[in-house]
């Protein structure tokens, strides 16, 4: 550091201290002065640095301070002003000057470090093509930030956008350690960047690069986030002769990245990872486990009766016990266990390495025990019991996809058991429950597409013989399983609902089939017995049905006899005894089906709603054996003749049946002694030898 040969312009008062202590001063060599704010000519040659006196005195001399630095554009210049008229210096700067110090302010030791910068600043932008000048005064009015080092690392240029994204005072001067340190950690603000990775370093190495994120860490002030790109600077000979990176600060926007992102990824409600997180997460954690083979499973949670809770305390409420199960599932898991919200009451939980299959098992009986501890929602007190489905990698599946199916069809299964309770997946639980999503889809669909058929069987008069009636039987021409008995399916008709319509259309089909047979075999007084399902009691609709029917048909209602299953009537439930009252209203007749496997109500019995009773056939089937169930049927039989209720008997196989059945004066018979259940077709060449005086059963009967 020898010091440097200054031409100082301007005038001799003008910061004379200064201008004494700046000779005396390292940093200076050899010190001239030119009060004509021009170079002599004599000195032209040996001056390395010029200072100027930024001031009225440029303007005096004829210049614009833009032509003034101008016509002294060959030599590093720096402008000496005063702090109160610092402005003056940095127009300076704007005007081509390589720095300002203003005397009054400036510190002796940084002179060597300014010099220094205002030299080599100079000499880069002598050696830049006309071309690259051109750029770096346009980077110097733009609003990102811009840096400018040499290849030695020293910052050459540093533009106001830049000055004031990181912080920088006007006359901070950055040393070449601190391009070392300048956007060192990653966005985090701790890893720290390898040197290779410097942006400024990068540059003026010549390699090119574009939005690299980093953080910058002011002197103080909070970090920000950048977004940098880099490249060399090279010469008009295409030698590299430092770097160029250009930034701007991205903090905020960074900052709202993140919390979309976050918003895209977690329930906003519970903060819980949300469906497409969790799955992420389990999709990673399967790869894992096909790797290491370590374990994997699946919880699927789901609340019991959680939309009552809603109902009844309201949707905050509802939100609230959510919230609160949440909490309580993530306290009662592992770290490094995932949970996430599937969707309303619904959560899922992902477990790792927990060794063997009880171990998930116990965690889901935790599970059950706590999330169905009493929860203080509002005030209220409030219970609500999970089921918990599990499947495990890779038994229940292998992709995210089939392992949450999986958990969900065990969930199911939990629930079906009453709920409060956790159930492993397993392959023939899943053909189960394939097979019924199968069925409900074809169900959805077997109206429309006439697969629904009406069997009818036959009822005779016991004391007789003679047929008196038909029982109308529904069956599914199911397309892949053929013929299918209402035991496949209609479970799933009255819990899907669809019950309704099919219901409509067997008693419509019945009604049309019993007119046709009525009029076309001359048998007027030929009934029907038509099943309905509980479901169908509960809406009026049914009365409508049934009433249209009657009228299209012109039918005497009192040939049309309705099955009731189930206690219904013993309930007394008000919308299901009105809908039933509706039906009497019509002359329709109503039948106890299935009687003596349900309890059943004297009272009931006796207030005149029902007409007749079923025989259950499990105890037809056994009077031959089972001396109860012949006192239960005989019984059964003499109370309804009490109560002036016909009895029919179902199920009837045998002759000896029958007979003790004729013996304890049954009205009605039915059952494959008689004949199976039959298509139309069979049933009309059935009536036709009914009325030519054949009996269905001939043999046996007196
Ligand atoms: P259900 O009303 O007791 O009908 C009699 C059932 O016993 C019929 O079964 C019939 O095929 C069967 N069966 C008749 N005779 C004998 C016999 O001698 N031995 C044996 N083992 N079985 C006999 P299916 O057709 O499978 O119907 C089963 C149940 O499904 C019916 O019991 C009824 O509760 C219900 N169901 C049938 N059709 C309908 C309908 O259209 N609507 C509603 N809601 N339910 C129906
Ligand atoms: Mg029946």
């Amino acid at each position: 550091m020898g010091g440097h040969s200054i031409l100082y312009l301007g005038r001799s008062d003008f910061a004379a201290d200064y201008i004494e202590a700046l000779k005396a001063s390292k940093a200076c060599s050899r010190f001239s002065r030119s009060e004509t704010l021009r170079v002599p000519a004599h000195d032209a040659a040996n001056i390395e640095l010029v200072l100027f006196e930024a001031g009225p005195g440029i303007t005096q001399s004829g210049h614009t301070l833009k032509t003034f630095i101008q016509s002294l554009q060959h030599y590093p210049l720096i402008a000496l002003t005063r702090h109160d008229q610092e402005h003056r210096g940095i127009a300076a700067v704007r005007a081509g000057a390589q720095h300002y110090l203003c005397v009054d302010d400036t510190n002796a030791d940084e002179l060597e470090a300014v010099f220094e910068h205002a030299i080599q600043r100079h000499r880069l932008l002598v050696t830049l093509s006309e071309a690259d000048s051109t750029v770096l005064s346009i980077l110097n009015s733009i609003n990102d930030g811009v840096i400018v080092v040499d290849r030695a690392g020293h910052v050459l240029d540093i533009n106001p956008a830049a000055r004031s994204i990181l912080a920088l005072s006007g006359r901070q001067w950055p040393g070449p350690e601190w391009g070392q340190s300048f956007c060192s950690f990653a966005t985090d603000g701790r890893t720290p960047i390898g040197e290779d990775e410097l942006p400024l370093v990068k540059a003026r190495r010549g390699q090119k690069f574009g939005n690299q994120l980093a953080s910058y860490a002011p002197a103080d002030g909070d970090n920000a986030i950048l977004s940098l790109n880099g490249q060399g600077l090279y010469d008009a000979a295409g030698e590299l002769i430092g770097g160029v990176v250009t930034f701007r600060d991205v903090t905020s926007l960074m900052q709202r990245t993140v919390e979309l992102e976050k918003r895209a990824q977690f329930d906003e409600m519970t903060g819980l990872a949300n469906r497409r997180l969790f799955i992420t997460q389990l999709e990673k954690a399967a790869g894992r486990a096909q790797r290491s083979g370590r374990a994997l499973a699946v919880l699927f949670v789901d609340l019991d009766r959680f939309k009552s809770v809603n109902d009844t305390l309201g949707h905050d409420s509802g939100d609230e016990l959510l919230r609160q199960v949440s909490r309580r599932l993530t306290s009662n898991l592992r770290i490094g266990d995932f949970s996430g919200r599937w969707g309303g009451d619904e959560f899922v939980v992902l477990l790792e390495d927990f060794g063997e299959e009880a171990n998930v098992a116990a965690v889901a009986q935790k599970l059950v025990l706590t999330l169905s501890e009493k929860y203080d929602v509002r005030g209220s007190e409030v219970y609500a019991t999970p089921s918990i489905g599990i499947a495990v990698y890779p038994d229940c599946g292998e992709t995210a996809e089939r392992l949450i199916k999986a958990a969900d069809l065990a969930m199911y299964q939990a629930k079906k058991r009453g709920g409060g309770r956790f159930q492993f997946y397993s392959s023939t639980l899943n053909a189960k429950l394939e097979q019924r999503e199968e069925l409900e889809l074809g169900l959805r669909h077997a109206l429309v597409r006439k697969e629904f058929a009406l069997h009818y069987q036959p009822r005779i008069d016991v004391s007789t013989g003679r047929l008196i009636g038909l029982e109308a039987l529904l069956r599914w021409q199911h397309p892949r399983y053929g013929l299918l008995p209402p035991a496949r399916f209609l479970g799933i008709l009255e819990t899907s609902g669809l019950i309704h319509s099919a219901g409509e259309w067997i008693i419509n089909t019945a009604c049309r089939q019993l007119a046709t047979w009525q009029h076309q075999f001359e048998l007027p007084d030929l009934s029907m017995a038509i099943n309905i399902s509980p479901q169908q009691l509960r809406h009026g609709r049914i009365v409508d049905a049934v009433a249209k029917s009657l009228s299209d048909t012109m039918l005497d209602p009192g040939c049309i006899e309705f099955e009731i299953r189930d206690g219904v009537i013993v309930r007394q439930r008000s919308a299901e005894l009105e809908t039933l009252h509706g039906l009497r209203r019509l002359g329709v007749r109503l039948s106890l089906d299935h009687f003596g496997t349900h309890e059943i109500s004297f009272n009931a019995l006796d207030t005149g709603v029902i007409d007749s009773f079923v025989l259950d056939q499990s105890l037809i089937q056994d009077v031959e054996s089972n001396d109860s169930h012949r006192r239960i049927v005989r019984a059964a039989i003499a109370m309804a003749r009490g109560l002036d209720i016909e009895v029919a008997a179902e199920g009837v196989e045998t002759i000896t049946q029958l007979e003790f059945l004729r013996s304890c004066n049954c009205d009605l018979a039915q059952g494959f002694l008689i004949s199976r259940p039959m298509q139309p077709e069979k049933v009309s060449a059935i009536l036709r030898s009914e009325i030519a005086g054949t009996r269905l059963l001939s043999r046996g009967m007196p």
